[in-house]
């Protein structure tokens, strides 16, 4: 599903270029469950943001699903993030003031859907990730792993080809973290292509192939 041909992303800081990945080659096949390791400031959300389409490389070619992504306009990317790929961020992301199951449901109203498809998508979503009971809560309402499995039935909800996920138990403790990897144990033995960002051994060990990153390049790239 993707394949990634010397990708290279520098920031510009006033008259200052910061070169944050410096050639990335990359491809990943769907159906894989991928671990992104390396320390920080090694280019690894610059990399899972490309991934996600959420940014576009400064140069290089990025293939998704055998589309050249690499200089969409902002709108097209918008397009194909809501359709190909789920998004599962450390800190949630959440809207505050709206329920599990409207921040679940918020993707299918780009998509298009109806009302009565939305609802009954977003429920089965969050039954899936173990919230059924949780659906009209609000984020304060929910606990640190409930808010996170509403931001996996968010990432879902779609359909994505891909579901991506930058440090998604960074903010959890280990019991809830637990919770949290199994769903994405689930969510890659039903089919999905899994991609996920960690600082932590066991959470890469998980993955069928661990990636590390340093500074900007890839150091190596194992099966386990
Ligand atoms: P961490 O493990 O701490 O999350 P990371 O591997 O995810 O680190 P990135 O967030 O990808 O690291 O950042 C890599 C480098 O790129 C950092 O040095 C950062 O300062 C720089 N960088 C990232 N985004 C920008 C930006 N928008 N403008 C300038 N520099 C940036
Ligand atoms: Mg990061």
């Amino acid at each position: 599903v993707i394949h990634i041909r010397n990708i290279v992303r520098n920031f510009q800081l006033g008259s200052e270029t910061v070169y944050v990945l410096k050639g990335i080659d990359l491809d990943i096949e769907r159906g894989d469950y991928v671990a992104i390791m390396g320390p920080s400031g090694s280019g690894k959300s610059t990399l899972m943001n490309l991934l996600g389409c959420l940014d576009t490389p400064t140069s290089g070619t990025y293939i998704l699903n055998n589309q050249d992504v690499s200089k969409l306009s902002d709108d097209q990317l918008a397009e194909i993030r809501n359709k190909e790929i789920g998004f599962v961020f450390q800190t949630f992301n959440l809207l505050p003031r709206t329920t599990a199951l409207d921040n679940v449901a918020l993707p299918m109203i780009y998509a298009g859907a109806s009302k009565a498809d939305r609802e009954a998508r977003a429920t089965e979503v969050l039954t899936d990730v173990g919230l059924a009971d949780r659906i009209h809560h609000k984020p304060n309402e929910l606990s640190g792993g409930q808010r996170q499995r509403v931001a996996v039935g968010r990432a879902l909800v779609n359909k994505p080809s891909i579901i991506l996920a930058d440090e998604p138990t960074g903010n959890l403790d280990s019991k809830t973290s637990l919770e949290i990897l199994q769903l994405f144990d689930d969510i890659h033995t039903a089919g999905n292509t899994v991609i996920v960002v960690t600082h932590e051994e066991d959470v890469a060990a998980r993955a069928a192939r661990i990636i590390r990153l340093r500074d900007g390049m890839i150091e190596s790239d194992v099966r386990n």
